[in-house]
């Protein structure tokens, strides 16, 4: 059967917002020698941050490099303020991909003073996301995987089994502090393998909802 996929960009479209999670994969908070944290790493990207996936990526001039981060992104369906896993879980209505594009340069800067990341991580463009798939035709989210291939080479390989806190947990963990409305978007965290974007970079995103089938996703760099 033909996926169907909910359109496009909900979440920018709608004005919603993406709520994102740092450091939720241990591998990738070793590739970059973070500590680990005791509780979730969150931070807000604003709907001015969601573009389309298939829209060429339009890479920050002058601001340094630009890294990609491949996460599981889950479309939310109702108004959750703190609510259960489970609740969480039944609100989720589409799985897709998300690029969590991060400039380098400017984040260890704004590390190094203590300063909030928001010109790293929320800038305009800085969350290309695919169209979702609806959560009725995946048989079991904790089975997904995704992966991103640059110019022919897997950079990244998502698990979601390897999350150290799951995305109904996390969900659930983020309406503790932020209200998600029906449109907003959660992303998961990145696998490691980030590497930072050229201009000219050819992405392919493949999402393995944990059935056979593959849905893949293509984009460029400019
Ligand atoms: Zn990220």
């Amino acid at each position: 059967m033909t996926p169907r996929f909910i359109n496009g960009t909900p979440a920018g479209a709608a004005g919603g917002k993406a709520v994102c999670v740092g450091r939720n994969y241990l591998a990738h908070i070793h590739e970059l020698k973070n500590a680990v944290p005791k509780e979730p790493v969150l931070f807000i990207k604003p709907a001015t941050a969601i573009t389309p996936l298939k829209e060429p990526i339009v890479l920050p001039q002058d601001l340094g490099a630009c890294r990609h981060e491949t996460e599981l992104a889950l479309l939310i369906g109702k108004t959750l303020t703190k609510v259960s896993p489970d609740e969480a879980r039944a609100a989720v209505t589409g799985y897709g991909l998300a690029l969590d594009l991060t400039l380098t340069d400017v984040q260890a800067d704004l590390k190094k003073k203590g300063l909030p990341w928001e010109r790293a991580k929320a800038f305009d463009g800085s969350c290309p996301l695919s169209p979702f798939l609806p959560a009725g035709e995946v048989d079991d989210p904790e089975a997904i995987r995704f992966s991103l291939t640059v110019n022919g080479e897997r950079r990244q390989e998502g698990d979601v089994t390897q999350m150290m806190t799951g995305m109904f947990d996390l969900v659930a963990h983020i309406s503790l502090f932020f209200t998600l409305l029906p449109g907003d978007v959660v992303l998961t965290g990145t696998p490691e393998g980030v590497e930072s974007l050229e201009s000219g970079d050819r992405l392919e995103l493949e999402l393995h909802p944990g059935s056979a089938q593959t849905h893949r996703f293509t984009t460029r760099t400019l």
